[in-house]
């Protein structure tokens, strides 16, 4: 994986006494330590060098040198190219501050009328400022990613 050409997004969010970095494209989210968050950011997000990394994460005292940087960020490229083996350890022993992944739902609408389906209707549609609400709610908190109804929050959006 060229990671120069390939541009990968990385957010980073603060949970307890460590910090997620979620690689987006990827969906692949490792636990990481400030400092971890300071290499990742500026490889992936500033596509920083190694030796711009060491300058930037020392330009208040020296914390890191530039075979600590690249021995770091070798570990990381081979967690987030490995294939997915499942659960990440460290999630299942703590309480999360917020959801990692969201799926909003704006409407019911739907023309298939499965037998199982749970659904009372087929026309709701969210309030527009209950929609702006909840995304309000999970900017605030950090959630990584929304899955939703494209076509009908698009709809919806273009009204902000
Ligand atoms: S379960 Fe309900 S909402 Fe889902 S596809 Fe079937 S009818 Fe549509």
């Amino acid at each position: 994986m060229n990671y120069r050409e390939q541009k990968i997004i990385v957010k980073i969010r603060k949970e307890h006494n460590y910090y997620f970095a979620y690689f987006i494209e990827l969906r692949r989210l490792i636990p990481v330590n400030y400092i971890g968050t300071k290499i990742i950011d500026a490889f992936f997000n500033k596509n920083y060098n190694l030796d711009e990394i060491v300058k930037s994460i020392n330009s208040k005292r020296k914390t890191v040198n530039k075979k600590d940087v690249s021995d770091f960020l070798h570990n990381i490229k081979k967690e987030i190219t490995l294939p997915y083996e499942g659960g990440y350890p460290i999630i299942g022993k703590e309480q999360l501050d917020a959801p990692i992944a969201v799926e909003l739902q704006t409407n019911t609408t739907c023309n298939l009328r499965c037998k199982h389906c749970c659904q009372a209707g087929y026309n709701k549609i969210m309030p527009i400022n209950r929609v702006k609400d909840i995304l309000e709610i999970l900017y605030k908190n950090n959630i990584f990613e929304i899955n939703y109804d494209e076509k009908n929050f698009r709809n919806l959006i273009k009204i902000f």
